[in-house]
């Protein structure tokens, strides 16, 4: 009997500021687009994100992956790089995007996923970026 493919999910929290700002576009039109969030000094939300993996669960251990590794994963890759942090100001591997929920998502993405390399037959399906409890932003990779 094959294995079979079961998604599982970690969930980890931060705090942070930005400021969503494009510098090509007018303050005008900056205020319209970004709103409050537009703010010139920044401002701060809660943050949360979660981080999907897929594979296989061998009957052995019924495991996809051991959870406890993927949030020490997450809090080396993610947590420990933006938590009380300014994400236009503190974070190198953030500098130069305007930072919505949508490109921290896809910026997450590309740290975790050569981290699971690690864990065989394993793969990354999800990340989501919760910029408050009700707005969040989905990055499933590229091409999907
Ligand atoms: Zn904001």
């Amino acid at each position: 009997m094959t294995e079979p493919f079961v998604e599982i999910t970690r969930r980890e929290e931060f705090s942070a500021a930005h400021r969503l700002h494009n510098p090509r576009f007018s303050d005008e039109e900056n205020r319209r687009l970004y709103g409050v969030c537009n703010n010139p000094n920044g401002h701060g939300h809660n943050y949360a994100f979660e981080v999907t993996v897929r594979g296989p669960v061998p009957r052995e251990t019924g495991m996809v992956m051991d959870l406890n590794r993927l949030m020490v994963l997450l809090r080396e890759e993610i947590v420990s790089q933006v938590d009380h942090k300014h994400l236009n100001h503190d974070v190198p591997w953030l500098a130069g995007i305007v930072p919505t929920a949508e490109h921290v998502a896809v910026a997450f993405w590309k740290r975790i996923e050569p981290r699971l390399a690690q864990f065989e037959g394993c793969s990354l399906r999800r990340v989501r970026v919760y910029e408050s409890r009700d707005n969040f932003a989905d990055y499933h990779g590229a091409g999907a």
